[in-house]
């Protein structure tokens, strides 16, 4: 099989602790499908900008090699991971194939603006995926990320359904999208889908985003204490 084009990617991390289970290396991929308000990293929504790196997958490869050792699994972030589905579906069809990196796990952090076509070429050599959803509400959805989220509904639905998914992601920014009313309902419908969904909150930092969203309120320790009240 011919080898995917060079990924466009932002930058690399050699150990991660929070980019899924264990000590992760951490390709941080360009290009976005959605456009976020609250973005942290808006210089990864363009798929070509001048600050990418050009890598070929022989490249990560000798990256991933080096950390060896010390991690235990890849994860493909982004930006979002599935717009270089091509590249992503091949360097995990590597580390899947090759018994020097049989030992490490292969998950992906996706905004799950990706149809199930994308998931089902992804999902035989992806172990997890980790999701982020936005807001549960369509509307609200649009106005925070600037697309609906349907499509994102239907990958949390499909993933679990074929066991990849490993947890949904929750950004929650006070005053925005994070009400009683909206936990509420987004704990609720979510455990519909699986009792035992892993929902991990991430709490909204101003650092990095736009001007936009750089007067928002950042969310307080009582916050968080607030949501996971409400959430479990
Ligand atoms: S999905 Fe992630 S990378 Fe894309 S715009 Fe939203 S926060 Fe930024």
């Amino acid at each position: 099989m011919p080898k995917a084009l060079p990924a466009q990617v932002a930058s690399v991390i050699k150990f991660s602790w929070v980019d899924g289970p264990g000590n992760r290396f951490v390709l941080f991929l360009q290009g976005c499908n959605l456009n976020c308000l609250a973005c942290h990293n808006p210089q990864t929504i363009p798929l070509h900008t001048p600050g990418a790196i050009s890598m070929s997958i022989d490249e990560v490869l000798n990256q991933i090699r080096q950390s060896m050792p010390y991690i235990s699994g890849v994860t493909v972030s982004g930006g979002e991971a599935t717009v270089q589905l091509e590249f992503v579906a091949q360097l995990f069809r590597e580390l899947k194939s090759c018994e020097e990196f049989a030992e490490l796990t292969t998950f992906i952090d996706s905004n799950g603006n990706a149809t199930q076509e994308i998931w089902d070429q992804l999902a035989p050599c992806t172990d997890g995926v980790m999701l982020d959803l936005k807001a549960l509400d369509d509307e609200k959805h649009r106005e925070l990320t600037g697309n609906s989220n349907k499509q994102i509904l239907e990958s949390i639905k499909y993933l679990d359904s074929i066991n990849k998914l490993y947890e949904v992601r929750l950004l929650l920014v006070p005053g925005h999208n994070d009400s009683d009313n909206e936990l509420i309902d987004t704990a609720f419908w979510l455990r519909s889908i699986n009792p035992k969904m892993r929902i991990k909150i991430n709490a909204f930092k101003t650092h990095g985003v736009r001007a936009l969203a750089r007067n928002w309120p950042e969310a307080s320790d009582a916050d968080l204490a607030r949501y996971k009240t409400i959430m479990n």
